[in-house]
């Protein structure tokens, strides 16, 4: 009897973490990935720039690989893309605001060979055995959709990231009348992202911020306002210029991304902006400051954005004083608090008053909490569930909510990253695990999560460095001079002198002349290490040079 395929679901990234969402679906031949996300470093990783998935499962089956698709423009969704893409190359799907972002991304990586096809919620696509229709969904960015994938084992549910908006700012609904058409047809397998399962209740409506934003420019009649936000999050931003025209204001925005962000939606439909609304951060000194909104990046603090630079005074666009009122339309993505909370000091020292989400309802979730998860699994009622796009805590818990709405405990799988389940009509279950974690970007990018560079800079950065060099003459060998350099290390001028004299000592038995240098170098780094230990009780990265004169 002819063996029955099962769906292999692979987790490259986005379970067990916010983050780097990355899944991909193979049956026989053919690979469909959802999703090419990136995440942001933590602080035990002095210098890397972002973290991506390690692809190498898809790279060895590069032939297998139909398309990408892309359930709408985050970062965490779209981030990994232009790597990803040098690697495999295969078409991207996504509606028009994903592509937009994405092809601004692939132009600073110089990649035009990528074939980027748009499509509409509501409609449906075939690639290989699989076919996905694309759902709206309510999202904290236009253009989001859900994915219904049919193939040949059934038809398998991923909700993206989505909330259920009854007032949208822009757009459609969720598309709630299309999910439960599918669940009532019967899905087999539901994906659903968990970020928000710890909250209670439903998320509150992006019309609300407008409210709140409009008692906010009422309130600062006389003020000139300086409202940050994500770029991305062309609603929040489209609310903010109509309150411009409404209170009469001109607007500026600052930042690369933000300047970036706001062409691509106006040019594809996505913002619309008045004429003569928006003037050059060049100009505003033109007008006077309650005639003013600046709209500006830098929600997290992130030290080179325009907002971090005019709270520490070295953004000279933008000088901020007593006549403003800074409103941080943002959540706080956990691990940034201190350099938000910085930014937040550095502006009242100032003198400008700022609003933040703790204080004023600025900014809402986009991500559907328990009430809104419940819904949607109810309506899809799914024979299997997989919780995705959390930590495990979030998961966990998706997994028991999931059990009080009837899906069986033995039909739900909380994967790892590199877990693949194996999906037939009638079961799911673990199958082989396959090579995947983190890649570290850095400009070039970094092979291991445990490379030998990351532990030298936390070194490095924790310790200070001590330069050691030794200059030998070319034809005897003799000694010529020493020198030592610190850096990062506080030593007293005592120490260095006896630290010259230790480094002369320890290569006396040394034959400099036949010396391969390693020697020489070992006992450099042995005679000094134990002494700045007993002098400064650190243990800096020795670092010994060896010169021919
Ligand atoms: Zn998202
Ligand atoms: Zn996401």
């Amino acid at each position: 009897m002819k063996k029955q395929n099962t769906l292999k679901i692979r987790f490259l990234g986005g379970v067990g973490e916010v983050g780097k969402n990355m899944t991909a679906f193979e049956y026989g031949n053919d690979i469909i990935v959802v999703d090419a996300g990136l995440s942001f470093p933590t602080e035990e990783m002095p210098g890397v720039d972002l973290l991506i998935p390690d692809t190498t499962y898809l790279e060895e089956n590069k032939n297998k690989i139909k398309g990408y698709i892309i359930t709408h423009g985050h970062e965490d969704h779209i981030g990994a893309l232009s790597y990803v893409l040098k690697d495999v190359n295969a078409p991207v799907f996504g509606t028009r605001l994903t592509l937009t972002l994405i092809e601004n991304k692939l132009k600073e990586h110089r990649l035009n060979s990528v074939s980027l096809n748009s499509i509409r919620a509501g409609s449906s696509i075939k690639l290989g055995c699989f076919n996905i229709e694309f759902i709206n969904v309510n999202h904290s960015i236009a253009g989001a959709v859900a994915l219904a994938i049919t193939t040949p084992v059934g038809v398998v549910f991923h909700t993206g990231d989505f909330k259920i908006d009854y007032t949208p700012v822009a757009g459609e609904y969720t598309d709630l009348a299309r999910i439960s058409e599918l669940g009532k047809k019967g899905v087999l397998l539901m994906l659903s992202e968990s970020t928000n399962v710890e909250r209670e209740g439903y998320t509150v409506s992006e019309t609300v911020v407008g409210e709140t934003l409009d008692k906010v420019f009422n309130a600062n009649l006389d003020k000139r306002l300086i409202i940050a936000t994500f770029a991305s999050n062309v609603h929040r931003l489209q609310q903010i210029l109509d309150l411009a025209v409404k209170y009469k204001r001109k607007v500026a925005f600052s930042g690369r991304s933000m300047v970036n962000v706001v062409e691509s939606a106006k040019r594809i439909g996505e913002l619309y902006v008045a004429d003569n609304l928006i003037i050059d951060i060049d100009k505003i000194k033109n007008y006077r400051q309650e005639q003013i909104v600046v709209i500006s990046t830098g929600t997290q603090g992130e030290p080179m954005s325009a907002l971090t630079r005019m709270a520490t005074g070295e953004f000279n666009k933008v000088v901020v004083g007593a006549g403003d009122t800074v409103i941080m339309s943002s959540s706080v993505i956990p691990g940034n608090e201190k350099m938000i909370y910085n930014v937040i000091n550095n502006l009242y020292k100032k003198g400008a008053d700022v609003l933040y989400e703790t204080l004023e309802p600025i900014h809402v979730s986009g991500h559907a909490c328990r009430e809104e998860l419940k819904i949607i699994l109810s309506l899809v009622k799914p024979k299997f569930f997989i919780p995705v796009h959390g930590e495990y805590r979030h998961l966990k818990k998706h997994a028991r909510l999931a059990t009080t709405l009837g899906v069986n405990e033995n039909n739900i799988l909380i994967p790892e990253i590199g877990s693949t389940v194996e999906l037939s009509s009638k079961s799911m279950k673990f199958g082989e695990p396959f090579k995947a974690g983190t890649r570290l970007v850095d400009g070039i990018e970094i092979d291991g999560s445990d490379s030998v560079v990351l532990r030298d800079r936390i070194h490095i950065s924790e310790d200070g460095i001590m330069v050691v060099v030794v200059c030998k003459d070319m034809l005897t060998g003799q000694l010529v001079s020493t020198e030592i350099i610190n850096k990062g290390i506080v030593i007293g001028d005592d120490t260095l002198t006896e630290l010259s004299s230790l480094l002369s000592k320890s290569l006396d038995g040394v034959d400099l002349h036949l010396d391969d240098g390693i020697t020489a170098k070992n006992h450099i780094r042995r005679s000094l290490k134990n002494y700045v230990f007993k002098k400064t009780k650190k243990n800096p990265m020795i670092l010994p040079i060896i010169m021919e004169v």
